[in-house]
């Protein structure tokens, strides 16, 4: 099947079978809101369809559009993004926000090359914003492209090493019209049909050029390079309560979970395996551990506590211990607070 006649087989399967998620529009339509197709792509950054869902919803809920976003505070938007993780794409999506506003009138750029200008906005957000959004002739890679591409070709080289053979494949197959609906049409045959496990061949509208379904085994694709375990850190977070409230601190805006509220914590944000010196030599009481993964390293985090006598000579704000879920807390701290508050419980 030469490339057209696959895009075109693709695209009319697409026509039929495209998922309707709240950020897109059905197939052949106006293309969608570019701030929808926008805040859907970055909240999908390494997230699934079903995790992004109610945040998609609460975000053009309460910031319907880029303006909107734009002119909101930054704790507001950072609270807002608790618990979908990676937290510097929520800042990076609120500076976008500002530089649409300030320096686009409000109106995303149409090129992908102006688009990767932004703040946030990489090569694969890019390609996705200029075809879905704009119809531009942009190739869109995603893991799901990814696994359609190496099941198409049966490419032996593992990932990550593969990638620019198939960035190339994945080009050559994209049409020149309707490049936004070709792509979702890929990402749409990689989640629901050519999964990750179990590839479901027989619904497959491409079966007859696929070179993988040819072989014993099509869900061994794409191969991957062997990882390393990730190290282990340790480190400690401090319930320090007074009076109803806790104390809580806010990340700086550069580093891990920048710009996030959390609990006072140490020793796990560096490189080193150590567990973290409490700030005074206090008995702490012991609430016990929790487990975190990171892109980079697990993470194992002591969480104790104890009262302070006075609000005075801490830095940081006192949130009242009745609304801590409105603090907007990142999972890790998330899980240290549940940690705390089933043993307030049990001890009441
Ligand atoms: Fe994927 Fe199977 Fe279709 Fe090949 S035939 S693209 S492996 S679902």
């Amino acid at each position: 099947m030469a490339e057209k006649r696959l895009s075109d087989v693709l695209l009319r399967w697409y026509h039929s079978h495209a998922r309707e998620l709240p950020w897109r529009v059905p197939p052949g339509e106006t293309p969608p809101d570019p701030y929808r197709v926008w805040l859907s792509e970055i909240m999908l950054q390494q997230t699934t369809v079903a995790a992004v869902m109610p945040y998609f919803a609460a975000f053009t809920q309460r910031w319907p559009t880029v303006e909107a976003l734009a002119a909101a505070a930054n704790e507001d938007v950072m609270a807002a993004w608790a618990g979908l993780g990676y937290y510097a794409r929520a800042r990076n999506l609120h500076a976008c926000a500002r530089v649409i506003v300030a320096d686009h009138g409000g109106e995303f750029p149409e090129s992908e090359a102006e688009l990767r200008t932004l703040p946030g906005i990489g090569a694969y957000t890019g390609a996705a914003i200029a075809a879905i959004a704009f119809g531009g002739p942009a190739t869109v890679v995603d893991a799901n492209v990814e696994r359609v591409v190496t099941r198409l070709h049966a490419i032996e080289t593992p990932l990550p090493k593969a990638r620019t053979e198939i960035r190339a494949i994945a080009e050559s197959l994209t049409p020149e019209k309707h490049a936004g609906d070709f792509a979702q049409a890929m990402m749409d045959l990689g989640a629901t049909i050519c999964t990750a496990r179990n590839p479901d061949c027989d619904r497959c509208p491409i079966q007859g050029v696929c070179s993988a379904f040819q072989t014993d085994d099509p869900g061994k694709y794409p191969i991957k390079a062997r990882k390393k375990p990730k190290p282990v850190r340790r480190g400690t977070a401090y319930w320090i309560e007074h009076d109803e409230t806790v104390l809580l601190v806010r990340h700086p805006d550069r580093g891990m979970l920048g710009g996030m509220r959390a609990l006072p914590s140490d020793g796990w944000q560096e490189k080193v395996a150590r567990r973290g010196e409490a700030p005074s030599d206090i008995d702490w009481t012991s609430y016990g551990t929790v487990s975190h993964v990171f892109t980079h390293f697990a993470l194992k985090l002591d969480v104790v506590g104890r009262r302070a006598l006075t609000d005075e000579g801490h830095e940081g704000e006192w949130w009242p211990i009745a609304a801590i879920e409105e603090a907007g807390l990142p999972a890790l701290f998330a899980k240290a607070v549940a940690l705390v508050g089933a043993q307030r419980e049990n001890a009441q």
